[in-house]
């Protein structure tokens, strides 16, 4: 997510900052800023949008010389991208005339309880980030006493909640840079008389090779002459020096290969972000997400809306809520709803999904629903889009820019929302015992980890695509919540490797389509519900009895008979309504690695578009 770089030494930090920014911007962001030095004390600059309207900015102001500074490219996830809103922050009473100023990458998750506090300190906020909340943090802390800025930084770092990469840097001394981070990545470049900060190599390689990596709850004081780490009881740390071995080009996408690939390597992050700031005590919390207790009691009936894989999340979503809360609960295509003349009554809640808020046909379907009375959450990733802005209720993702075309880690975070609604829903409606509810909470809270765990199928799913991606069609086979899963699968095969593809409820394939199954068909079943195993069983053999293949992805407790499958993957042990979590996680590998086999343009797939704004 988004980008830090820092500079501290005898050049001009301006240059070295926003040719460290460029080198970022890879990793997706909607605004940019510094803050540096010069003759009139600590300035920032910021500005929404592309870097070169932040260069622009500068040369307004008559540019800039200084000497060491911050910069920084922001992805919101805590107010609209805008230039109030873009870093650096300053902290300080006013919030303008600020001593300190702070970039971040990440999301502090206590930021209203700590605002309220600074707030009662009389402390003036001046956007609307989370950010924001660590500037005045850290003014707060600092102001008065005569203690290390690094002091202060560990100090305020231990109130925080969240995931955070941050540097700090005080007028105190105009020469020193801190850094600390917690589970959002930051290096500390090692030039000649000059130190860097950055969120990966891609932005020092230019000044230096040799970096050292700050590791969860390290803090950092970095000047010119001399790095310090200090771990979170103040004890300096020794740190290993690492070198950059590899060139630049091979440093865009954060070293891998496509887009993809990071995204997929990068879902564990963006499900915890989406999951663990809304896990709190046992308990789903939903704070500014316009869904309170009440409108959750009253609701009659669901609607989820989507397109693509945004629907297949929701018929995940359908078919947990629908278990879960006993409310009745439909997923529809939005291209289809718009048309269909649906029944809306006022206490239909309508979940409208979509990755970039700006799905036309999702936002059509939507606005239909709004006009009928109902009331209308988006599941967005993209903060202050038009579907954000216009639902009632939102429940961002925070799962980071996503700049691959065919979607991995923003689908997963649309799990995660969907299964903390149906929490929450079941929670308010007495479905659920305090006790239940903590034990769904804390399975949720540790998919991120068991993805994690996931991702290590990775070789094995490549081992299978070399097998397979000469294949002339392939099927994919499930039931009930294997089903859902099932679709994302096929389609994420068909969008990123031209195979023809087919997902199909197990049962229905004897109805027709297993006409097409031949010698030789691959086939990926899978059985991740106890109550549907002999049911999937029989089916796999209806298939392997006409000559398919199959690769089966099973949970870890399957104990069916497996000797008539070519491979089996093993998922780890989870809640059955949570298995998609994990099911489509090795199945995102295969489609991607047979794509690679097939030399496809993986990020880009033909004729496909990130956002589909038209209808
Ligand atoms: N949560 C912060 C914000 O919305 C930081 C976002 C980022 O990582 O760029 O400003």
């Amino acid at each position: 997510m988004c980008g830090i770089v820092g500079f501290t030494g005898q050049d001009n930090a301006l240059p070295i900052l926003l040719k460290g920014l460029y080198s970022l911007e890879y990793r997706g962001y909607d605004s940019a800023g510094i803050a540096a030095f010069t003759e009139h004390g600590l300035e920032v600059i910021k500005s929404r949008g592309r870097i070169s309207n932040l260069e622009e900015r500068i040369r307004e102001s008559g540019g800039m010389h200084a000497c060491c500074g911050i910069g920084h490219t922001r992805w919101a996830t805590h107010g609209e991208p805008s230039d109030r809103n873009s870093h650096p922050h300053l902290g300080g009473k006013d919030g303008k005339s600020g001593k300190i100023a702070v970039v971040h990458n990440g999301i502090i998750e206590n930021y209203l309880e700590l605002r309220e506090r600074l707030e009662a300190h009389g402390y003036v906020f001046q956007s609307d980030t989370d950010t924001e909340t660590v500037a005045h943090l850290v003014d707060y802390l600092h102001t008065g006493k005569k203690e290390d800025l690094c002091m202060t930084v560990l100090k305020a770092v231990s109130m925080l909640r969240g995931s955070y990469a941050l540097g700090v840097v005080s007028i105190d001394d105009p020469h020193e840079i801190v850094a600390a981070r917690r589970d959002n990545p930051l290096i500390i470049g090692l030039g000649e008389g000059e130190n860097l900060i950055a969120s990966d190599v891609t932005a020092i390689i230019s000044r230096t090779r040799k970096y050292i990596i700050l590791d969860d709850g390290e803090v950092a004081v970095v000047r010119p002459d001399k790095v310090t780490v200090m771990n979170a009881f103040g004890d300096t740390v020794e740190k290993k020096v690492q070198e950059v071995t590899w060139d630049l080009s091979a440093a865009e996408k954060g070293g891998y290969e496509h887009f993809m690939m990071k995204e997929m390597m990068e879902q564990p992050r963006a499900v915890a972000n989406t999951l663990h700031p809304r896990i709190q005590d046992g308990k789903v919390v939903f704070e500014d997400e316009g869904l309170t207790d009440d409108r959750l009691a009253h609701i009659k009936h669901i609607h989820i809306i989507g397109c693509g894989s945004a629907l297949h999340a929701g018929m995940v979503g359908r078919s947990v809520i629908e278990n879960l809360c006993r409310v009745r609960c439909t997923a529809s295509v939005a291209s289809e709803f718009r048309y269909e003349n649906p029944i809306i009554e006022p206490d239909d809640l309508c979940i409208v999904i979509s990755q970039s808020g700006e799905t036309a046909d999702t936002l059509a379907a939507m606005r239909q629903a709004k006009r009928a009375g109902a009331y209308t959450v988006a599941i967005v990733n993209v903060v202050s889009s038009t579907i954000a802005r216009e639902a009632d209720g939102v429940l961002y993702l925070w799962a980071g820019p996503e700049i691959a075309v065919a979607t991995t880690k923003a689908y997963s975070a649309q799990l995660g929302a969907l299964y903390l609604f149906a929490i929450k829903l079941a929670s308010v409606r007495g479905k659920l015992t305090a006790e239940q509810e903590k034990t769904l909470c804390d399975a949720l809270y540790h998919i991120p980890d068991q993805i994690e765990q996931v991702l290590k199928t990775k070789e094995q799913m490549q081992y299978i695509a070399t097998r397979y991606a000469n294949r002339a069609s392939i099927f994919f086979l499930g039931r009930g919540l294997d089903y859902a899963a099932a679709m994302e699968a096929s389609l994420k095969l068909k969008e990123l490797s031209y195979i023809h593809s087919e997902a199909y409820a197990a049962g229905e394939l004897k109805h027709g389509t297993i006409s097409l199954i031949e010698e030789g068909t691959l086939v990926v079943a899978m059985a991740t519900q106890p109550e549907l195993y002999e049911k999937t069983i029989s089916n796999i053999r209806e298939v392997t009895s006409r000559g398919a293949e199959v690769v089966l992805v099973a949970s870890e407790d399957f104990e069916g008979d497996t000797s008539y499958c070519s491979y089996v993957v093993r998922l780890p042990k989870i809640p059955h309504m949570f298995t998609p979590s994990l099911s489509i996680v090795p199945l995102q590998l295969l489609a991607y690695y047979i794509a690679v086999e097939r030399s496809c343009d993986v990020d880009k797939p033909r004729n496909l578009a990130k956002s589909v704004t038209v209808e």
